[in-house]
């Protein structure tokens, strides 16, 4: 018989929808979207329905401790006991602690599953006590977007998007609100039809770009300018509102110095934009309110990224957009939730002083003669480094060290669990009680379990509790249940909760999260949480952390002539579902004029390289690619590639302007046939 149970998608995407999950046998046989959440209601993605089942039941799926028995990347394996897996890493362990101590032990994870308890909770408290290397982690994805949102408002939240449906004008900006944010395009669709143009700005002309008023199809890594151009514009057609100004907004002089430096035929320029579109953008955004931004996160992939988001952040606060349903930017939902992080993942049992690694550093730490301690053991989970990191062969060659011990948990056989020595079974988030809060929408919502965990997997906060006692760690702090937890990840008691425990939320409803029962409105009923209390446009917190108090903008040099861009897929959220959902490597995107200057034709195979690695991809010309940039897709796992790399290998693994954050968009590449291949 069919059973029909509520859940949510736990993937790393803006919408987290609420699921209606069908299971027959302890088996997930059907997924489809539920109505449990207003916000998403009842609609999902493609690729879940899809690739879910198969990820939790097939061939990949991980479903007891193994220990690595042949060479790292080969996929030989033998089972052993849960409890001959927690001896071998407590052993491991204690003997690196008490040689190189417990900063030697890094773990290594990113955002898998989205889930307060999944994602961040037993786990930290279990490396915070044991002494770990802390990983920073927000670098390698929306870090850049989030410091810039902190340094310029603050601790506040931005608008719900549901809120769109109210805006006369709708700007996304790096956002393929089709693929990656696909929830915002029905309220997109309701303000057009009452008649709200839609601009879009993104180099590539995505299926959104094709339907907008108007698509901008910018430069990778120009943004900042041309937010800047816009900026002086709206100046230039008296359209700054200065009474906003004086009364919110700080750092303006220095701001518009920098921004009148470019005329809109210099921008236009830089931004391989036509004048007239700038012109038209800077038209629409004076005379039509309300008017709402989207930043997606691919224009915060590079060494401008920060001051890009920055700069399209000062538009709706020079223009006095702020203040009313529509107006504004649909930004900041995480602040949206009473998250209560320390509470959850215990920092303080960190020993003082204990150092911290940012993410997007890995693979030069593990090759860093010089770093004392070195890292001698990685605990790598919720993350598939070796398909996400950029400058891939590196990071492989970390990963490679003999004397490394590498520890490894998931829910299926990735490219990364290849390298561990020892792997853990991880139950999927519909095997454990979980918290979502989303970073794209104001619902907050709790799952159960839905099928028992498969095999021998054990949930993340599990795992962890039995290493803790592994350790000789006890007390209430490791042995908390997963509804400890989950009351402990956000705040009991705040009026957003309307007295409901969390981890009593029902299943089958989301709770808006408002201010005394009223949308959150930016300038309405929340104001920034600067120091200041006003938008910083020069920010001191930027400048005391990253020297970075206004925005800048630095041109990629490279001798390589093509930029590569590589967002998000239609297949996949990030890496997740590689594994499952076919071997083909995606397709390159060249514009016309660049392969007819190769002598390259569709369909071909062709090579693409820089410094730092070689992918081979067929090639798909087409103009919805701008001259200079090629784009493909990223997440692939190895097995789509004929010679072991995939398009991370070519991402340099420097860092952007704040936050340290990772320029996967500042590659530069060429392009040429695969041997053999030929017009
Ligand atoms: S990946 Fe995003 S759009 Fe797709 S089901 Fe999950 S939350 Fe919804």
């Amino acid at each position: 018989m069919i059973a029909e149970r509520h859940s949510v998608c736990p993937l790393d995407c803006p919408d987290t929808c609420s699921l209606t999950v069908s299971v027959e046998d302890e088996r997930i046989v059907a997924i489809r979207g539920s109505h449990a959440n207003p916000y998403t209601a009842g609609v999902l993605c493609a690729k879940v329905p899809a690739a879910y089942p198969s990820f939790v039941h097939g061939e990949r799926r991980i479903r007891t401790p193994l220990r690595r028995t042949g060479r790292r990347g080969e996929a030989r394996f033998e089972r052993i006991s849960w409890q001959e897996a927690l001896d071998t890493i407590h052993r491991h362990l204690t003997a690196i602690i008490a040689t190189h101590g417990a900063q030697a032990i890094l773990p290594l994870n990113y955002a898998g599953p989205h889930g307060f308890l999944a994602g961040g909770s037993m786990d930290l408290r279990f490396f915070h006590r044991l002494g770990a290397s802390l990983l920073d982690r927000k670098p390698l994805c929306g870090g850049i977007r989030t410091e810039a949102w902190f340094g310029t408002f603050g601790a506040a939240p931005g608008m719900r998007p549901e809120q769109a449906e109210h805006a006369r004008l709708i700007v996304a900006w790096g956002n393929n609100v089709t693929w990656s944010n696909l929830h915002l395009m029905p309220v997109i669709n309701r303000a057009r039809k009452q008649g709200a143009k839609l601009v879009v700005v993104d180099p590539r002309r995505t299926k959104i770009a094709q339907q907008a008023d108007l698509h901008l199809a910018v430069r990778p890594g120009t943004d900042v300018v041309l937010a800047w151009a816009l900026a002086a514009e709206l100046e230039r057609r008296g359209a700054l509102d200065h009474a906003f100004i004086a009364r919110h907004v700080a750092g303006v002089e220095e701001y518009m110095a920098l921004a009148r430096r470019y005329s809109v035929a210099e921008a236009a320029r830089i931004c391989g934009v036509p004048e007239g579109q700038v012109r038209t953008l800077g038209e629409w955004y004076a005379t039509l309110t309300p008017a709402a931004i989207s930043v997606g996160n691919g224009l915060e992939r590079n060494q401008n990224g920060g001051s890009g988001i920055r700069a399209i952040f000062a538009l709706p606060a020079l223009a006095g957009k702020f203040g009313v349903p529509g107006g504004g930017l649909i930004n900041g939902a995480g602040y949206a939730f009473p998250k209560t992080p320390r509470r959850l993942q215990r920092p303080e049992l960190a020993p003082p002083a204990t150092r911290t690694l940012n993410i997007v550093d890995v693979g030069a730490h593990l090759l860093d003669e010089g770093l004392r301690p070195p890292i001698k053991a990685v605990f790598i989970y919720n993350h598939n480094p070796v398909i996400v990191h950029p400058d891939q062969n590196r990071l492989r060659r970390g990963l490679l060290r003999d004397d490394l011990f590498v520890v490894g948990a998931d829910v299926a056989m990735t490219d990364s669990m290849l390298y561990a020595d020892i792997v853990l079974p991880a139950a999927s988030h519909f095997e454990h009680a979980d918290l979502y809060a989303a970073y794209g929408q104001h619902w907050l919502q709790r799952a159960e379990p839905v099928i028992p965990p498969q095999g021998e997997a054990l949930p993340n906060t599990e795992i962890f509790r039995r290493l803790a006692a592994r350790f000789g760690f006890t007390g209430p702090t490791f042995e908390a249940s997963d509804a400890e937890l989950i009351d402990e990840a956000v705040d009991p008691d705040d009026v957003r909760l309307g007295g409901v425990r969390p981890s009593r939320i029902p299943t089958d409803q989301a709770l808006a999260m408002t201010a005394n029962g009223e949308e959150f409105t930016l300038f309405g009923n929340v104001f920034p949480g600067t120091k200041s209390g006003k938008v910083e446009l020069a920010s001191p917190y930027l400048e005391q952390k990253y020297g970075a108090r206004l925005p800048r903008f630095l041109p990629v040099t490279s001798r390589y002539p093509l930029a590569l861009i590589s967002p998000a897929s239609d297949q996949r959220i990030t890496s997740t579902f590689g594994g499952v959902n076919g071997g083909a490597p995606p397709p390159l995107e060249m514009h016309p004029d660049d392969a007819r200057a190769r002598g390259l034709a569709d369909g071909m195979r062709v090579r693409v390289w820089n410094d730092l690695g070689e992918v081979r991809l067929p090639l798909r010309v087409s103009d919805a690619v701008p001259r200079g940039v090629v784009c493909t897709l990223k997440g692939a796992w190895l097995h789509t590639s004929d010679n072991g790399q995939t398009i991370s290998a070519l991402c340099p693994a420097h860092h952007a302007d704040i936050s340290e954050g990772a320029c996967f968009n500042d590659a530069r590449v060429e392009v040429a046939a695969q041997d053999g291949e030929g017009p």
